[in-house]
């Protein structure tokens, strides 16, 4: 089934089983207004939804997709900043209590912006300056993995990815005012798409390490 008819299905099964299941929730959250407590920057990318990661009903999670999970620096001139808009009304309208920058492996955007296919002049555009905020990762990733395979390099640039986009959450004076009272805290995490493992950037060691859960992964 392909596109609007597989819409349709998919907002009738909606409506049959996960709406008449929490439809209550759905009533209160219009009433009341949300209240989400975590916001997650995360890929566009249609295999690493994080409402599906984490079991999320409606109204606990505040998502920003975008290409690549990046965050850009704060930069308060006059164009029009998608991102940084996300983040001003979560952490000034809604107050989250966690920003989490969540990536991925076999990330399409970074793969593309590794085989430099995106850069400047190209006729995409967009996507060309958009990935040039890697640029510092990639050179990172380099150095530091020089040896290291085409996949491995990818898989390092995706976290220093991660690492450089938490880096710049924090040129946001109204999230580095947060973070340093303790109103905040910030997040690294990237999602395996075929094994389901995820790993969580330890703060002491500066390193993705496996998030392991009671009963583990299935085939694991
Ligand atoms: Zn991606």
């Amino acid at each position: 089934m392909q596109g609007v008819e597989r819409l349709m299905e998919g907002y009738r099964a909606f409506l049959e089983n996960r709406y008449v299941q929490e439809s209550s929730v759905y009533r209160r959250l219009e009433s009341e207004g949300q209240t989400p407590r975590i916001m997650i920057v995360a890929c566009c990318d249609s295999r690493v939804d994080p409402a599906t990661i984490f079991s999320a009903g409606p109204g606990e999670l505040f998502v920003l997709r975008n290409v690549a999970n990046l965050v850009p620096p704060w930069e308060p001139h006059g164009d029009y900043h998608g991102t940084s808009a996300a983040l001003e009304f979560a952490v000034t309208g809604l107050e989250v209590e966690h920003i989490v920058v969540m990536g991925h492996g076999q990330c399409g955007g970074i793969g593309a912006f590794l085989e430099g296919l995106h850069s400047d002049g190209s006729p995409r555009g967009f996507i060309g300056k958009w990935m040039s905020l890697l640029n510092a990762a990639r050179g990172h990733a380099l150095r530091t993995a020089s040896e290291s395979s085409p996949a491995e390099l990818q898989r390092a640039v995706e976290e220093e990815g991660i690492r450089q986009s938490l880096e710049n959450l924090k040129t946001f004076p109204f999230i580095t005012e947060r973070v340093a009272d303790g109103r905040l805290q910030l997040h690294g995490a990237w999602f395996a798409i075929a094994t389901g493992q995820l790993t969580a950037l330890d703060p002491a060691s500066n390193a993705f390490v496996k998030v392991v859960v009671e009963g583990g992964i299935p085939g694991a």
